[in-house]
């Protein structure tokens, strides 16, 4: 008999934003294989007598190789377990479970996918940053900081809200590519460090003035209009307006 493998995200890092499913299947799991952006007080729901594996990614760190994790879950599927993967946010957004999911079908593994709550849209809400406000943008763009094959010009053009993640350690980059794609340096952007958990952090500002320094990831940019709604920035122009 073969087990099988559960691809489950956790969301963005408040355990109460996992979803009922997430919860019920950690119950269910023999075998945990864990991402430390993962909090956790998510594990609370795993079975006292489930193994738990840590596979860290977090980039500068040791980590464990992607193909290890791979070998990892079909080796305890194959012994009959379920087993599930659990991921920061929802794992099919910048999580690999894309890759994961084909590795794990090529071995004749059976895989369900658990959606989560991403950090794209969970943490600027947080804030009161609606990063689809009808008025003030067409759409929003979930974008890797990461790489340099991104169309930064593209993107502005779209008018849409960039939620940019892994971002941080090549903000001075992107903050010239938008500048150089004609984006206004006035336009408001935010940096939020640990959204979601106490200790979130986060600074708001225009895009010319905002400052990553001191900074630390997971950290999620957002660029576009819609920041200005946020919570306290708003209150900040009301004060101002009043005066
Ligand atoms: N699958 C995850 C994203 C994984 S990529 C999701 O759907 O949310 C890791 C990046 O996500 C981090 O570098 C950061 O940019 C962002 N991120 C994840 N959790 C975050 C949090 N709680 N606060 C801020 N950014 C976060």
């Amino acid at each position: 008999m073969t087990g099988k493998v559960y691809l489950v995200g956790a969301g963005p890092g408040d355990p109460e934003l996992m979803t009922l499913k997430a919860a019920r299947v950690l119950q269910q799991a023999d075998v945990i294989l864990v991402d430390d952006l993962v909090s956790r007080g998510c594990l609370a729901h795993a079975r006292s007598d489930a193994r738990v594996i840590e596979v860290g990614k977090r980039a500068g760190c040791r980590s464990t190789p992607q193909a290890f994790i791979e070998k990892l879950m079909v080796l305890h599927a194959r012994q009959g377990q379920a087993v599930v993967r659990l991921k920061g946010g929802d794992p099919f957004v910048f999580g690999r479970g894309g890759e994961e999911m084909e590795a794990l079908a090529e071995a004749g593994i059976d895989v369900e996918i658990v959606p989560g709550i991403t950090a794209g849209t969970a943490v600027p809400a947080l804030l009161g940053i609606p990063v689809t406000h009808r008025e003030m943008a067409p759409g929003v763009t979930f974008v890797t900081g990461h790489g340099r094959e991104v169309d930064w010009e593209a993107l502005v053009r779209s008018r849409t809200t960039l939620v940019i993640y892994m971002g941080l350690q090549n903000f001075a980059r992107i903050r010239s590519s938008l500048l150089a794609a004609g984006l206004s340096m006035k336009t408001p952007a935010c940096i939020v460090q640990d959204g979601t958990v106490p200790s979130q952090r986060h600074r708001i500002a225009s895009l010319e003035t905002l400052e990553a320094a001191g900074l630390e990831a997971p950290a999620l940019i957002v660029v576009g209009e819609v920041v200005s709604l946020a919570r306290g920035k708003a209150l900040e122009r009301h004060v101002k307006a009043a005066a």
